[in-house]
């Protein structure tokens, strides 16, 4: 299915000895709020993606927003949030830093930061998380070249973080059907350049619930290592990205579905 192979990043898992490894040949979905708002909300939903078989728990505290009066995140009081929601669920987290100034505190909750769209040219933010060993997310900018982006991915690698993840969220495009336009060929041409495992985001890709899942299903075929999926579990409550959040329920549907292509897809290969 993967045309090129990349390296592997492992993820620790809380309370496991085996990590969750992204690039080696599985599948991995990360899923949850765009933001993280109240306690009982994003509790439910960590415990619903958990009983539905996401991999790992997605969550903003800091947001990056276009206007100044948008929610901006709950900032250093969602803290304790995160690290509730992953000691219930055992899942690792995965949440935005957008300030070189939070990694201390945000270092014993987080499992995998995440470096926003609006931060991939943002290269002391890069330099510092390559001085860490945790695993990094790093976005595509909504205007970055391949060779823009694997150039940030460079700034990582090069401060001696190994452990980097590629997301492809989409780019600007001409045409408001969609929030973005999904740029699958990305993902094969990307990790070729860079060697490195590479996740789609179609929530952010399309800013549209409805083509989340026919993008996830386009993204396995493009050979992507996996799916960040904003979650919630009543959208029209979330506080950033309600159009585009599926519920609990719409996410175990999906995953079902990969699950059949997955089987379909590795049937194929086994013939070839
Ligand atoms: C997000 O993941 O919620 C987000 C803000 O994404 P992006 O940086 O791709 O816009
Ligand atoms: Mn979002």
């Amino acid at each position: 299915m993967n045309a090129y192979r990349s390296s592997i990043v492992r993820i620790p898992v809380p309370g496991s000895a085996s990590p969750l490894e992204v690039g080696g040949g599985s599948f991995v979905l990360i899923a949850g709020p765009c933001s993280v708002d109240r306690p009982e909300t994003f509790y439910e939903c960590a415990e619903s993606l958990k009983a539905q078989g996401a991999h790992a728990l997605r969550g903003a505290i800091f947001k990056m927003r276009t206007k100044p009066d948008s929610f901006q995140g709950l900032g250093r009081e969602g803290l304790e949030l995160l690290a509730e929601a992953r000691r219930r669920t055992g899942l690792p987290v995965v949440t935005e830093v957008v300030d070189p100034r939070h990694l201390e505190e945000l270092d014993p909750v987080v499992d995998v930061y995440q470096v926003g769209a609006r931060n991939m040219y943002n290269y002391e933010l890069l330099k510092e998380l390559g001085l860490s060993k945790k695993p990094v997310l790093l976005k595509r900018g909504f205007t970055a070249y391949l060779d823009e982006w694997a150039h940030a991915a460079e700034y990582l690698l090069r401060a001696g973080n190994s452990n980097v993840i590629l997301c492809e969220r989409g780019i600007r495009g001409f045409d408001p059907h969609t929030r973005n336009v999904l740029d699958l060929a990305s993902v094969p041409v990307i990790r070729a350049r860079t060697g490195l495992p590479v996740i789609v985001d179609p929530s952010h890709g399309t800013g549209r619930k409805d083509l989340v899942d026919p993008m996830s299903i386009a993204a396995l075929a493009a050979g992507a290592d996996g799916l960040l999926i904003e979650v919630h579990p009543r959208p029209e409550e979330a506080l950033s990205d309600a159009d585009q959040a599926l519920t609990p329920g719409e996410f175990a549907a999906l995953r079902r579905k990969i699950g059949r292509v997955r089987t379909a897809l590795h049937a194929e290969e086994d013939l070839a």
